[in-house]
């Protein structure tokens, strides 16, 4: 079984139907977070830095709405990678363990509780020092040229820290389709402060941000695997994935991440998969045909 079983004509099956469901899938986040947060992110420039930062292992609304949240503590002082510094990482870990306390993700071992809000809190004040050191205190400035593509997009990300490939490629991937609130500010302040019209091209180039989600529908509807591989091995999966997106959307690859991040998230639950409801069920889906 897998992919090796599959003739070219059946994996072109899968790519029309994949096409035909994509029409089901709005071109914007498949999740959901609060106006004011929401607001907040295409505001202020700092804020998307740091839901991005915090976009991993917890659900990316509760990662998404951290900002918003911390403004709030902050009783809505100046929100500034100069401000965040000042606070240190210490400070911005106690906060951050106040907001995750009924938020944690079901069966997260304590000991991984704590790894994320070290690596977390120290990601931020590092991202926030590189800002205010590199970029003179305004995130806006990675994108003061105005015109790019998308693997520029995607190096330019990769720079700040805490943002590993997959972020970077997610984000990438957004600006690419001019979608999300991050790009709505940057193209609002760019366009308003310096008259630069912010755009990328090159959409053709964007990918497939891999991650728990993408590989666990990808393995299951291709047959490869029942149980989700650990992490170390996602990297295995890595080519077929894009491949099968440049097949599928040629002209924007990352747009099968969509549809493989959302069914993931509401349909293919690790242990007890919803097939009967799931959209892919018919694609074929080899795992939902056993
Ligand atoms: S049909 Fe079932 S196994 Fe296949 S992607 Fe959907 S939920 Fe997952």
């Amino acid at each position: 079984m897998g992919i090796k079983s599959l003739s070219i004509n059946d994996i072109e099956e899968r790519a029309q139907k994949f096409r035909a469901i994509a029409k089901q899938y709005p071109s914007q986040q498949s999740f959901a977070i609060c106006s004011g947060a929401e607001e907040f992110l295409k505001t202020n420039p700092l804020a998307p830095v740091v839901g991005t930062i915090c976009d991993q292992q917890i659900t990316a609304e509760d990662a998404w709405e951290f900002p918003y949240w911390l403004y709030g503590e902050l009783n809505q002082q100046e929100f500034s990678a100069q401000a965040i510094c000042k606070l240190g990482k210490l400070r911005i870990k106690e906060l951050l363990q106040v907001y995750l306390e009924d938020k944690w993700p079901l069966g997260m071992l304590e000991s991984d509780r704590e790894k994320y809000l070290q690596n977390i809190s120290s990601y931020i004040i590092h991202a926030c020092n590189y800002i205010v050191k590199s970029l003179d205190n305004n995130p806006d400035n990675m994108f003061k040229q105005g015109h790019y593509n998308v693997p520029q997009i995607y190096f330019i990300l990769r720079a700040l820290p805490g943002v590993g490939p997959k972020k970077a490629s997610m984000i990438a991937r957004d600006f690419a389709q001019a979608t999300g609130s991050w790009y709505a500010g940057i193209c609002e302040r760019l366009a308003k402060l310096s008259r630069i019209e912010f755009k990328v091209n090159r959409k053709y180039l964007s990918e497939v941000p891999v991650d728990v989600h993408v590989v666990k529908v990808f393995g299951r509807v291709m047959g490869e695997f029942r149980n989700t591989p650990p992490r170390v091995k996602f990297l295995d999966y890595w080519p077929d994935i894009q491949n099968l997106a440049k097949l599928t959307f040629p002209d924007f690859p990352g747009k099968l991440d969509e549809i493989l991040w959302d069914v993931g998230r509401k349909y293919c639950h690790g242990r007890q998969p919803d097939c009967p409801e799931c959209p892919l069920q018919a694609l074929p889906c080899n795992y939902a045909n056993r």
